[in-house]
């Protein structure tokens, strides 16, 4: 008999969280879809990179969601760096890669120092796909972020909440208090199938 201690077992969470395939995947684009620039905006497809597997992961989760919803903040907008027009070339791109595995993308153009209703961590764009989308229980669905902003987020909706850290040596104080630390999409994914009942 082990007399170890060990902590609980992230690949539980299907059992945990009590997922199935009724729920709604929320996933934040910069940082969990595509490399964060950090200090630029990605304004265009030529500046879009994917982070690794994770076209074929959306692909393959698809397969179990009822949905996955992207939900951004894109200031670059409100700072007229970019316009509407360039960021649904960047969605298209996105619709492309992962053979239209995405149901619907909710962004928010404003300002921060505009103070919206759906940049978040405000809930306005929850809100816009619940419209969009009527059947949404957001108690059943989880929102993966790279931000303290995506779990704030998640949290106020009653979501499970997913960090991925880019592998970045975080402090622990800068990682926010999510349901699930990982290191990326494609890790989440793993942890996910590895859950799922034989
Ligand atoms: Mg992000």
């Amino acid at each position: 008999m082990n007399h170890y201690h060990t902590p609980p077992l992230p690949g539980l969470i299907v059992s945990r969280w009590q997922i199935n395939p009724q729920w709604t995947l929320f996933l934040d684009r910069d940082g969990v879809i595509n490399q964060n620039l950090k200090t630029q905006y990605v304004r265009s497809v030529e500046q879009f990179a994917f982070i690794e597997q994770v076209p074929d992961v959306i692909k393959q989760l698809r397969r179990y969601f009822c949905r996955i919803l992207v939900v951004t903040n894109q200031q670059g907008i409100g700072k007229g760096l970019m316009t509407d027009e360039d960021l649904y070339a960047i969605f298209r791109y996105i619709q492309t890669a992962t053979d239209d595995s995405i149901d619907g993308f909710f962004f928010c153009p404003h300002l921060a120092q505009v103070r919206c209703l759906c940049r978040k961590p405000n809930i306005g764009m929850a809100l816009q796909a619940r419209i969009q989308f009527p059947g949404i229980d957001l108690r059943q669905a989880i929102m993966v972020g790279d931000s303290a902003t995506d779990i704030a987020f998640g949290k106020k909706l009653g979501m499970k909440t997913v960090f991925v850290t880019n592998n970045e040596p975080l402090l622990p104080k800068q990682i926010p208090p999510a349901d699930l630390v990982c290191a990326n999409l494609p890790e989440f994914a793993t942890i996910f199938w590895n859950s799922l009942p034989a």
